[in-house]
């Protein structure tokens, strides 16, 4: 007797293929099961997704290809998983074989049976040895003397996450109704209030609750957060076993990426500390998803089904919910939440958790805004600024200065006849790179030497214009005194030993480890005073920092991107945050320099407003029709030519009417991309925006087929961006 089985495989976005190929099986294969299976002429990994209707007619049934394995070590990826998977390609407008199997690790795609097979021996061998420590300490968790006394704000926190369903991780019996169990919780805790204590109990009180449950812990950037990493393992030491606790991120191997895949999907895993990725990882017993950062950039993958991971989290955990029989919640936190998120719990569908303050009662870094205005134009520091650091120097305190562009300058140019260095693959300039003397574009890479003289003119003054974190590192430091002769001391500490300045940005933390001895350096205070990208300013526990200043945040003040201020405003929170952490240093401050003191956003930031600050911005988001007040999807297209990539939009656009929803839906003119060439190839873009998040999903499934159809000469590819983040 043969059976018919429904499978998904790894299919390109918009080849338009059924979703599930029918394949002829010798015995039943449960949905979820894993298989290779033939694909044409290779033999690729599928999903078992469902029973498949037998084929018509004998003819057909002979040319119905037949499973070639199953994994059968492998239990299947359970319904949840599945449902996640659909829900993802179904919002994204992607084919659910993309979305699944790229979700997988992708070693699993390539490994074979019987690979598979000596794998899981190994793992299982360690699993059993884990199991026993398991049972061991499960009986003596923590004791409660290891850790500090948690301050009123946490303790409130904690109580009032867990009131929502006081026995997360048990079974449903408590009577408990699922809608309220599953409500996603937003800990708005301003930084340095001790958040990361709060999902260390969370996590310690779910997995104490029940002998099996498992919970993903998500972060922005996982190189970033060495810290929060250590954290985990240091409290969680006692699930002892390599594979309790296990990371899943870019920067693993494929094999260590199959292997924390592995010990989540069997259930070894107790804790999964991840980035975006993570959030598609199978965890059958999952029943807590802990997002930090919520409201960062990079929870948003950009490219694939561009798929953002907090908002995949909140739906994961209201999957679980509903479709186990114990509850699964999600805890989003941030100190500067999304405006989606904060607009949530406005509207109390998120449960809001506030911590006002920082632990110690250390004080929030006073906010100095300086009016460049009366300064002569490019000045690079106000005198007070630079007087203030001097001042952190002489107490033996650290100073940290960013600014978002890194080399030297953003454009190098010739006084006598006007050339510009700008790259010949992309319409953007390359950055001047004094260090290596290169000219290097951030878009496409290219590097060259810096030219001798204008290669229009001949000039030799050729000059740069504008800064980057090089130039601000070497302007400082003279400004300062630090780089001196040999016969001449610089810059001292109290101590009399040198003054340090380091930089920190994409180019210095571009070898592998350079990132973490760089912050090493910091955290041990070798480092006086810090120049960096906003990279510098994003979650680090540096103690010793009492000030931090902004150089030119202006340029977001203005952006034709309407998420930019919400962008900076949180940016500059965040950094704001990076002062003070220690409460014993008194004084901590938060310097911004620009052109525009009098802007709302600095407003805000001096009263430490953020609710104010996104009231504004929700109204005006409100007013003009933006999300979250309305629901938006770029259509993106790359060409040969900039007319081919418009034509193709052009083309979709006037065939658009006859789809569903269409009169519900606003689509706007196709426009060249901000950078509109990339290594030679051209970016067109064109919004979709409707009030209701059902009639654009309608609109854009139902428009998919027609932009299949358009075959425009010169097209190279296009993809739909749902919700996305950078207009
Ligand atoms: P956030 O993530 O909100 O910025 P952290 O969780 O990093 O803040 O906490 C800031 C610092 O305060 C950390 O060094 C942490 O160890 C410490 N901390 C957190 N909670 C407490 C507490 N209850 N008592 C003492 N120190 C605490
Ligand atoms: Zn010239
Ligand atoms: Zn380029």
């Amino acid at each position: 007797m043969d059976f018919w089985i429904a499978i998904v495989v790894a299919t390109p976005a918009h080849s338009g293929v059924v979703p599930y190929l029918t394949y002829q099986s010798e015995r039943a294969l449960a949905p979820g099961s894993l298989v290779r299976v033939p694909l044409g002429a290779r033999e690729v990994l599928g999903i078992a997704w469902g029973e498949a209707s037998a084929p018509d007619n004998a003819a057909q049934r002979g040319k119905t290809k037949s499973v070639i394995a199953s994994l059968d070590g492998l239990p299947p990826l359970d319904a949840v998983w599945r449902e996640l998977v659909a829900f993802a390609a179904k919002y994204y407008q992607r084919s659910i074989g993309e979305v699944a199997l790229s979700a997988l690790p992708p070693q699993l795609r390539e490994i074979d049976t019987a690979q598979l097979a000596r794998k899981q021996r190994r793992q299982e061998k360690r699993q059993s040895t884990l199991e026993q420590v398991a049972l061991q300490t499960q009986k003596n968790s923590i004791e409660p003397r290891d850790l500090v006394a948690l301050h009123n704000e946490q303790v409130e926190a904690i109580t009032q996450f867990f009131s929502k369903n006081t026995a997360v991780g048990a079974p449903h019996n408590t009577g408990i109704d699922s809608a309220i169990a599953s409500q996603p919780a937003l800990l708005f805790g301003a930084t340095g209030s001790g958040k990361t204590e709060v999902y260390l109990r969370c996590v310690q009180e779910v997995l104490a609750n029940s002998p099996d449950a498992q919970v993903l812990v998500m972060v922005p950037e996982i190189n970033l957060t060495p810290q929060l990493e250590a954290r985990f393992r240091t409290r969680f030491a006692h699930l002892a076993g390599a594979q309790a606790l296990v990371s899943l991120h870019s920067g693993m191997t494929p094999a260590q990426r199959l292997t924390s895949w592995l010990a989540a999907h069997m259930g070894v895993a107790r804790i999964i500390l991840g980035t975006r990725m993570a959030v598609f990882a199978s965890m059958p017993a999952l029943r807590l998803i802990i997002v930090d950062e919520e409201h960062d950039a990079s929870y948003k993958a950009q490219d694939g089904a561009r798929h953002s991971a907090r908002d995949l989290a909140v739906l994961r955990a209201k999957l679980c919910s509903e479709m186990n029989d114990a509850p699964c919640r999600v805890m989003l936190g941030s100190a500067t939440p999304s405006l989606e998120s904060w607009q949530a719990c406005l509207q109390g569908r998120y449960q809001r958790l506030s911590m006002p303050t920082r632990v110690g009662n250390g004080a929030n870094a006073r906010v100095r805004v300086v009016d460049m205005r009366q300064y002569p134009k490019k000045t690079l520091f106000a005198p007070a600024l630079l007087a203030a650091i001097l001042d952190r120097v002489a107490k033996g305190e650290q100073s940290l200065i960013f600014l978002n562009r890194r080399g030297y300058a953003p454009v190098l140019a010739c006084d006598a006849c006007g050339w510009k260095a700008a790259c010949p693959h992309c319409s953007a300039f390359r950055v001047f790179h004094k260090t290596d003397r290169t000219l290097r574009c951030h878009h496409c890479g290219l590097t060259e030497r810096v030219p001798r003289a204008c290669p229009d003119c001949g000039n030799i003054d050729i000059a740069p214009i504008g800064r980057g974190t090089e130039k601000i590192e070497e302007q400082l430091a003279t400004a300062l005194g630090i780089y001196t002769s040999a016969d001449a001391p610089g810059l001292q500490r109290p101590d009399g030993s040198a003054v340090i300045i380091a930089r920190m940005d994409a180019d210095t933390t571009r070898l592998k480890g350079s990132l973490e001895v760089q912050l090493a350096q910091m955290h041990r205070g070798e480092v006086d005073i810090l120049v960096g990208t906003q990279m510098v300013a994003k979650g680090h526990d540096f103690r010793r920092i009492t000030l931090v200043a902004a150089v030119n945040p202006d340029s977001a003040l203005f952006s034709s991107d309407f998420r930019a201020p919400e962008r900076l405003f949180s940016l500059l929170m965040q950094a704001a945050g990076r002062a003070g952490r220690d409460a014993t240093l008194a004084g901590a401050q938060m310097w911004v320099q620009t052109y525009y003191p009098e802007h709302a956003l600095f407003t805000a930031l001096k009263a430490n407003d953020y609710p104010g600050f996104a009231a504004d911005q929700l109204r005006e988001r409100a007013q003009a029709g933006l999300p979250p007040s309305s629901y938006q999807a770029l259509i993106r297209a790359e060409a040969r030519s900039q007319e081919a990539a418009q034509a193709f939009l052009h083309a979709a656009s006037h065939q658009a009417g006859t789809v569903a929803a269409f009169e519900r839906v606003t689509l706007y003119p196709a426009v060249p991309m901000a950078i509109a060439r990339i290594a030679n190839v051209e970016r067109a873009q064109m919004l979709v925006e409707s009030h209701s998040r059902t009639a654009l999903q309608k609109f854009l499934s139902d428009w998919q087929p027609i932009l299949r159809g358009c075959k425009t000469k010169g097209l190279i590819r296009w993809a739909m961006d749902v919700d996305p983040l950078a207009i």
